[in-house]
C-alpha cells in the first residue's frame, strides 16, 4: 500500500497530529487509503494529517529534525479516529506521491 505524502511544517517535539478537520469530499485525494487502517478516505469522515518525519532522502531536513528545529516534514492522511493510534514505524515509505 502506498500513501500520498503531504508536505507540512513540523518540529520533532510538536504534536504528531497537525490537522484533524479536513473534508476530502471535494478533494482529489478522496478515496486514497488511510495510513493506519487502509480504509478509504471517502469524504464521509473527517481526516487528519499526521507527521511522519523528514523524507529519508533529504539530509538537510533530517538534520533540522534531529536538532528539534522547524522543517518541511512528510505527513500522511488518516481518519480522525485512526490518527492517535498511527505509528510511523509501520509505514512503508516508498513509493510515495509528493503533492
Ligand atoms: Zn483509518
Amino acid at each position: 500500500m502506498t500513501y500520498p505524502v503531504i508536505p507540512i511544517r513540523w518540529q520533532r517535539d510538536a504534536p504528531r497530529v497537525v490537522r484533524d478537520d479536513l473534508d476530502l469530499s471535494e478533494h482529489p485525494l478522496a478515496g486514497t487509503p488511510c495510513a493506519h487502517c487502509d480504509g478509504p478516505l471517502d469524504g464521509q469522515d473527517p481526516v487528519a494529517i499526521v507527521a511522519v518525519g523528514p523524507a529519508p532522502d533529504d539530509p538537510a531536513e533530517i538534520e533540522r529534525h534531529d536538532e528539534g528545529r522547524w522543517y518541511s516534514a512528510d505527513g500522511v492522511l488518516c481518519h480522525d479516529v485512526c490518527a492517535p493510534a498511527f505509528d510511523p514505524a509501520t509505514l512503508t515509505r516508498a513509493p510515495v506521491t509528493r503533492r
